[in-house]
């Protein structure tokens, strides 16, 4: 079905696609595909599910649940040599990719043209890849996630059929909402082969500040008074002390260490960014914040917000024996104090290094401990404290995966975030994909 150098059985391809970002175990696949185009992965799904045999999606490997683990082996899909941007529709602020296409290299194009994708995951993920784990990043506070930029899909299903899914225009109420459905869905329900994404355009005037707190509890409540005051940032992150610090060392920023938030605003004119600005000081300083820089220049704005992207790979590079595991709950922004203090508390607790961070203003909070690889002690003790803290977030009304997907570590907190709805989601699953080759033992457990 494929050219013999696009399909292969050697062990370091079958190495290098049997494992993600995270702490969860290899499992390799038994064969890696390099598809071209939507019939050749139309044929290859036929094939896979006359003849039973597993199927995963690959766009960059980048998940932190282990979302992309062939765990029954079978066919790994290999998305990156359809990676072309097959249009771009300046004027309806539209375009059209393939899914290995990287959402850096997408912005680049897009710049000349004043306009840009928003979701802005830290690594250099694919859009099929985002758009299989919904992903979101610094920005989504303003601009929203993945999900709110799919305008269109083609799919294939598993049993080979192409679907298309969704229209040009700008918003629809025709029938079930397809898009949304396979948004998210990892990989579980169907292969996409084509999006349409919507577009913005970049904004006239920005400006970017770095404040610094007491503790990282009044960053937390400096972030709920600045949200409810309907401010509007474009990007509002915390960092706490351990965070800056790595920073300082890897990137000599010579940041304050202490918690800080980094923050950015879009808007029309200097002007009025400089007036929102100065309610924003106003707001920290009831928190009783320190130092409030502002108005920094694009360069500083640059190496601030590239730092913060860079983060998780300066903890992962900061300790060579050990694996990450990224905790990554989300709650309703009035319970963010609440869930900051709750995380600061479990991390002491149990004394393993665990880095503060998160986007704040979605409510959106990380805690990466990096555990001793093969030290099941030490892995039991991280695996308790997760679930302490998803069992708080789910109890405030949260979610145990902000923005990383179930994948394989997820999986056990279905049942508390969903109750019944689960089961209609089983069903779902069931009725796409009846013989369960689509990504196993993601979302839900093996058959
Ligand atoms: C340092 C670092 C920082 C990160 N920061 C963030 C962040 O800020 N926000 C965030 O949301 N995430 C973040 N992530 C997680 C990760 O980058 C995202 O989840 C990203 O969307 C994964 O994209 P990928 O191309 O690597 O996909 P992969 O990891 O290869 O796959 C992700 C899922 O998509 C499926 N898939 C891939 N292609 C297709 C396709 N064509 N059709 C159907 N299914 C497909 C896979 O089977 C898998 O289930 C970070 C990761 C790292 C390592």
């Amino acid at each position: 079905m494929v050219a013999p150098d696009r399909f292969s059985t050697g062990e370091s391809n079958l190495d290098l696609h049997s494992k993600d970002q995270s702490q969860h175990p290899a499992c390799r696949p038994e064969a890696v595909i390099w598809p071209v185009d939507r019939v050749e992965v139309s044929e290859i799904l036929k094939y896979a599910n006359k003849n039973l045999i597993p199927v995963t999606g690959w766009g960059a490997g980048t998940s932190l649940e282990g979302n992309p683990i062939p765990v029954k082996a079978g066919i790994v899909l290999d998305f990156s040599q359809m990676n072309k941007i097959l249009d771009i529709k300046e004027e309806d602020f539209q375009t059209d990719v393939e899914p290995g296409v990287i959402y850096q290299d997408l912005n680049e194009k897009l710049r000349h043209k004043g306009l840009f994708f928003p979701p802005d995951p830290g690594a250099q993920a694919t859009i099929g890849g985002m758009i299989a784990n919904n992903a979101s990043g610094t920005r989504t506070v303003h601009y929203g996630s993945t999900k709110d930029y799919v305008l269109r899909l083609s799919v294939v299903l598993a049993n080979g059929e192409i679907i298309e899914t969704g229209t040009r225009a700008s918003k629809t109420s025709s029938g079930y909402d397809l898009i949304h459905l396979f948004v998210g869905s990892e990989g579980t329900l169907g292969i996409m082969v084509e999006a349409t994404l919507r577009l913005v355009g970049l904004p006239a005037e920005f400006s970017a500040a770095i404040v610094t707190f007491p503790s990282v509890e009044a960053a937390g409540k400096a972030v709920y008074e600045i949200i409810r005051s309907g401010l509007d940032p474009a990007a509002l992150e915390l960092l706490a002390p351990d965070c800056i610090k790595l920073i300082n060392q890897e990137q000599d920023l010579g940041l304050n260490v202490s918690p800080t938030l980094f923050m950015e605003y879009h808007g029309p004119t200097k002007n009025q960014l400089a007036e929102v600005l100065e309610m924003v000081q106003e707001i920290c300083k009831g928190e009783g914040s320190g130092e409030f820089r502002s108005g920094l220049g694009r360069t500083e704005r640059d190496h601030l917000f590239k730092a913060r992207h860079e983060l998780a790979e300066m903890i992962i590079r900061n300790h060579p024996d050990c694996s990450l595991m990224v905790i990554d709950v989300a709650v309703p922004i009035t319970a963010y104090p609440e869930i900051i203090a709750f995380v600061i508390e479990e991390s002491e607790k149990i004394g393993i290094p665990g880095y503060i961070f998160g986007h704040a203003g979605d409510g959106n909070l990380h805690l990466v401990f990096m555990g001793k690889t093969g030290d099941e002690r030490e892995w039991k003790v991280i695996d308790q404290a997760n679930q302490h803290i998803v069992s708080k977030a789910l109890d405030m009304g949260g979610t145990a995966t902000g923005e990383h997907g179930v994948g394989i570590g997820k999986r056990k907190f279905m049942d508390a975030e969903h109750g019944k709805s689960l089961e209609w989601m089983k069903r779902i699953k069931d009725l796409f994909d009846p013989n369960g080759i689509l990504n196993p033992g993601k979302i839900f457990p093996c058959k």
